[in-house]
């Protein structure tokens, strides 16, 4: 497998190179030249481990030509090295809704939030922190990887490459502007490759700190920078098995199940579109947002429009652009994929210019054809809270409840919907307890993290602190 820069200007790569690489550098993201097939019908996945399934069903992505392109069997070691830590044998398990006001013939809810961080966000970046160290050993090299977090993105990277061969790892937030519990997760971490900092300033301004280190790029080349963000193709890999693994156990193939996903970056309801084009029966794709609804109002007009962002109790879907949506666009954009990079990026730079970009009519189509979308006001969200647990005794979280929200709105008579839990409902524990007068408990792995002792140091927003800390810390 070969892939392609969206914007058509890159170098075409095998998965090693495009896994370590992140961004191509035309700024596009990097897509598959092609969607392969399911390996096997998709019964054979109904009695198989998850981990032989993801396997299975992310080899096509991997297989490669290139010296030292990964093999089956290292491929199989280090998934199952990503997924022996969640703590839910299953990995994904599903809970059935029994109570509730659905008029679909079953709702489940699949639950996302087994891994470390109790977030879903866990299961791709697990699988991509083995995945670069494989790689890194493979080339005998070492990078340093810095990002900037408002607190959840950080801990999930934290989790994923702590104690990992030849990764060291810098992870600014803003001083005094993240949760206890969020900073904490991150904090508290032990093992020596992890190097958390508190930046005197905003998230915007730790950002910035992490654009000008990628900037300065004598700095970059000499501490080999690299970043584990939204936009790595193997993200999207991962997320496309629990799709299928979901698929086979609820028989899909022969009855018409239908998944609604909480929607922000566009990251995982986009595995759900590769997953139906590798053959995965799914009969409908169901976006739900929050109040930063730019995915459900662009399905709608088939314009594509910033209007900023509003804080919400659902804050992993508070974005004002949806990074993973140009993957969307790419694959709906007339023509061959080779010749399809030029009139994306065009449509990218009138978006980043003007904040607004109408979808070609054929694209616009696609789009509603193959989607359905709706947004949850927060009133709605606190609701649905109380609801699932008057009726189900069931905790779920605000991200979750968007979807159940939207889900049970938009569910057809006759069919199965499954709402995608996206966290643990500990993790928003404040919200869910002003629902319901129940405070969710932390599970074993988290109930001391406010006794443990934290490691972070203090830093002014200033470039030349920062890059000199990494140096010290990361070595040169
Ligand atoms: C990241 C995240 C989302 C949004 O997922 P996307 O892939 O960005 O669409 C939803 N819920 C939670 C809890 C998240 O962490």
């Amino acid at each position: 497998m070969r892939y392609l820069s969206t914007r058509g200007d890159a170098p075409v790569l095998e998965f090693g190179d495009a896994l370590l690489t992140g961004l191509a550098v035309d700024g596009g993201l990097y897509v598959p030249e092609r969607w392969p097939s399911l390996p096997r019908p998709l019964s054979v996945y109904r009695d198989l481990p998850y981990v032989d399934v993801a396997t299975d069903v992310i080899w096509p992505f991997v297989e490669g030509t290139g010296p030292g392109a990964m093999t089956h069997d290292e491929l199989g070691a280090v998934v199952e090295a990503a997924y022996t830590g969640f703590r839910h044998r299953e990995v994904v398990p599903l809970h059935r809704l029994d109570g509730g006001s659905s008029t679909a013939a079953e709702e489940y809810v699949l639950e996302l939030h087994w891994g470390p961080t109790l977030a879903f966000k866990d299961i791709a970046l697990q699988l991509v922190g083995h995945l670069f160290e494989h790689e890194l050993q493979r080339r005998s090299t070492t990078v340093t990887i810095v990002g900037a977090t408002s607190g959840d993105t950080g801990s999930a990277a934290i989790e994923a490459v702590r104690g990992r061969e030849g990764i060291q790892l810098v992870m600014l937030h803003p001083a005094g502007r993240v949760s206890d519990v969020q900073r904490r997760q991150m904090t508290t971490v032990t093992e020596a490759n992890i190097h958390n900092v508190a930046v005197a300033g905003t998230f915007d301004d730790c950002q910035d700190l992490v654009k000008a280190m990628f900037g300065d790029r004598p700095f970059r080349e000499r501490m080999r920078l690299a970043a584990v963000n939204s936009i790595n193709w193997a993200r999207v890999a991962a997320q496309i098995v629990y799709y299928v693994t979901t698929a086979a156990r609820l028989e899909a193939d022969r009855r018409p199940v239908s998944f609604t996903v909480p929607t922000g970056n566009f990251g995982n309801v986009l595995a759900g579109h590769v997953a139906r084009r590798m053959g995965t029966p799914i009969e409908r794709l169901v976006l739900a947002s929050n109040r930063n609804d730019i995915v459900t109002r662009t399905h709608r007009s088939g314009v594509m429009e910033n209007r900023g962002v509003e804080p919400t109790t659902s804050p992993a879907m508070d974005i004002q652009v949806s990074s993973n949506f140009e993957r969307l666009l790419h694959d709906y954009w007339p023509g061959e994929p080779a010749v399809r990079g030029a009139p994306v990026a065009e449509a990218m730079t009138e978006f980043r210019a003007t904040g607004r970009l109408v979808l070609p009519p054929s694209v616009a189509a696609a789009f509603t054809a193959e989607f359905d979308a709706g947004a949850a006001a927060e009133d709605e969200v606190a609701a649905t809270i109380a609801e699932v647990w008057e009726n189900d005794r069931y905790l779920i979280d605000p991200h979750t409840a968007v979807g159940v929200t939207v889900g049970r709105r938009l569910a057809l008579p006759g069919e199965v919907m499954v709402e995608m839990a996206t966290a643990h409902p500990a993790k928003f524990g404040d919200t869910v307890a002003r629902a319901t007068g129940v405070q969710p408990e932390l599970p074993d792995h988290l109930a001391d993290l406010m006794e443990r002792e934290e490691h972070f140091v203090e830093l002014p927003d200033d470039l030349t602190a920062i890059e000199n800390y990494v140096v010290r810390t990361c070595g040169g």
